[in-house]
């Protein structure tokens, strides 16, 4: 048996020893998580989200202990843990039992011209969900995929990352207590080798939170055996501060948005484009908030000892080239994986920092000339996750949102407005693959099917064999009667098909 030994970030001491799940053992799960699923699949919508309704209850009533498990082994400071976990997860579970039923419901569509058969679609359990996740929101992210798969009637497979397993094995607990049956979600604590193993052991989706670089083996391993996988990647988002920005909105802004739980999110914003006019002014005030920040109140530890190295390792490295370190950089600032809130400027394009996702309680600030400028720099990264855009004038901050390339853009706010369960999420570019959360979340849990019925029973419809030239010209006649771009040419088209129809029913009936 082969151990997980989970740290707590603040202190780099053990938490707990959790067994992980042999790659070995996996396939036996999903066998397990399949036979539950085919009795899940035959409730109907609204029996599932009772229980997920249930599940609502008890996260709920559990905030208090399930918060200081959270803070316990992700670092993060209880608010945190409370209004990035707790809060966003029950919101988005609440909007899933208020539209699943509604989206769910199997629809009638149009049959257009084609008026002999009757069509109807469905919305299909896909089977078995594989759920991989990282360490910096392991609750949220989890459910944001497991309740939309729970509803539409599939089971669940979850692999947390092995530095936080724990509040995902108390979500299982939470599962069990809101009689959602055995087997239906179960979670596989393990490293990269029972991620792998997941997508082989025959599930029928794969949904991973996490680096580009996991991600992209990810999608080739799915596309070896044909599954679908939705990918949510890195990001190194940008704030663009207009010369109009409202003050000091916008400091508070960059520090929460860069800051927020150490910077370990995957939006969190790590390069922030302030136009030259009020450059000094957002420095200095910057500068002055920063300091005030409390490591251990405000700013939480890294998640770990190889996440602490290498943000200073990218820090170093810029400085080295030439950055200009503002705040910070003056070593750990307490016990745990502290790394000192850091504000960096000439920070050099050719650095790492200046590219690569850093996922610390830092970012750097470059001066530009012009809104042109700032959406150069902003779009000029192979990442594409969130962004956001300050200024006093709505419709100007709005012209330049639309030019960001990224999943979603926001207008002074950055972080929060990721919380609404009705938006969807996803990035562009490198930062991802596929739409979750809002009703689009929900539909990527289902196999859109249609069911199409005759409404007659001819014993021939008109095209079946044996193939006749009354039947081409037929077929000539409705094309240019439907589609001909003149009205003439249409009203020949329909002539010429009724025509040849009527022939046909005289043939038929001589
Ligand atoms: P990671 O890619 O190292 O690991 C993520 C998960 O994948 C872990 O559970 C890990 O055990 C597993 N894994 C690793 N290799 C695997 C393999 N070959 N096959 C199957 N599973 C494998 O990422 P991390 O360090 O845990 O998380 C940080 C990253 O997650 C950052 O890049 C961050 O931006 C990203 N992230 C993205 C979002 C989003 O919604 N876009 C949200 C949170 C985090």
């Amino acid at each position: 048996m082969i151990n997980l030994t989970p740290l707590n970030p603040s202190t780099g001491e053990q938490i707990a020893l959790v067994p992980s799940t042999l790659p070995e053992e996996v396939q036996a799960k999903v066998k397990l998580a399949r036979a539950a699923q085919k009795l899940w699949s035959e409730r109907p919508v609204r029996a599932r989200t009772a229980s997920l309704k249930k599940l609502r209850g008890i996260l709920a009533e559990d905030q208090g202990p399930y918060s200081r498990l959270i803070t316990q082994e992700t670092g993060k400071t209880s608010v945190d843990a409370l209004t990035g976990e707790i809060l966003p997860s029950l919101l988005w579970i609440d909007y899933v039992c208020r539209h699943a039923p509604a989206l769910l419901r199997p629809r009638k569509i149009s049959t257009g011209w084609i008026f002999s058969h009757e069509s109807t679609i469905t919305f299909d359990p896909l089977g078995v969900v594989g759920i991989i996740t990282p360490w910096n929101f392991p609750v949220y992210i989890t459910l944001s995929s497991a309740v939309a798969a729970l509803a539409a009637g599939n089971a669940v497979l979850t692999k947390p990352s092995h530095l936080t397993p724990l509040s995902i094995l108390r979500l299982e607990a939470m599962m069990v207590e809101a009689e959602i049956p055995s087997g239906l979600f179960q979670v596989i604590p393990g490293r990269a080798e029972t991620g792998q193993a997941l997508i082989k052991a025959g599930v029928d989706k794969i949904v991973f939170t996490g680096s580009v670089q996991t991600g992209k083996s990810i999608s080739v391993a799915c596309a070896q055996r044909l599954i679908p996988c939705t990918l949510e990647l890195g990001g190194k988002d940008p704030m663009i501060v207009l010369d109009d920005a409202p003050m000091p909105r916008t400091v508070h802004g960059a520090l929460y948005a860069g800051l927020c739980h150490a910077g370990q999110i995957c939006m969190s914003v790590e390069r922030i484009y302030v136009m030259e006019p009020i450059a000094r002014e957002f420095l200095e005030q910057l500068t002055l908030e920063l300091k005030k920040l409390r490591p251990g109140k405000d700013i939480s530890p890294l998640q770990s000892e190889e996440q602490f190295f290498k943000v200073k390792a990218q820090v170093d490295e810029a400085v080295r080239m030439g950055a200009t370190v503002l705040v910070g950089q003056e070593g750990p600032a307490g016990g745990g994986y502290y790394y000192p809130p850091t504000l960096l400027l000439n920070v050099p394009e050719s650095s790492r920092l200046h590219f690569e996702e850093s996922f610390g309680p830092l970012f750097y600030v470059k001066i530009v000339k012009s809104e042109e400028e700032a959406v150069r720099m902003a779009n000029a990264s192979s990442y594409g996750l969130t962004a956001s855009v300050w200024s006093t004038d709505v419709r100007r901050a709005q012209k330049v949102a639309r030019q960001v390339e990224a999943g979603g853009v926001f207008i002074n706010d950055h972080l929060t407005p990721a919380g609404n369960p009705h938006a969807p999420w996803g990035g562009v570019k490198e930062s991802g693959l596929g739409t979750q959360r809002g009703e689009w979340g929900i539909m990527s849990m289902v196999r859109v099917r249609h069911m199409a019925r005759s409404r007659f029973l001819f014993s021939k419809d008109l095209f079946w064999f044996p193939r006749t030239e009354k039947q081409e010209r037929i077929a000539r006649g409705l094309i240019q009667g439907l589609y001909s771009g003149s009205l003439w040419g249409r009203i020949k088209g329909l002539a010429s098909a009724l025509r040849a129809f009527s022939k046909l029913k005289d043939a038929e009936n001589g």
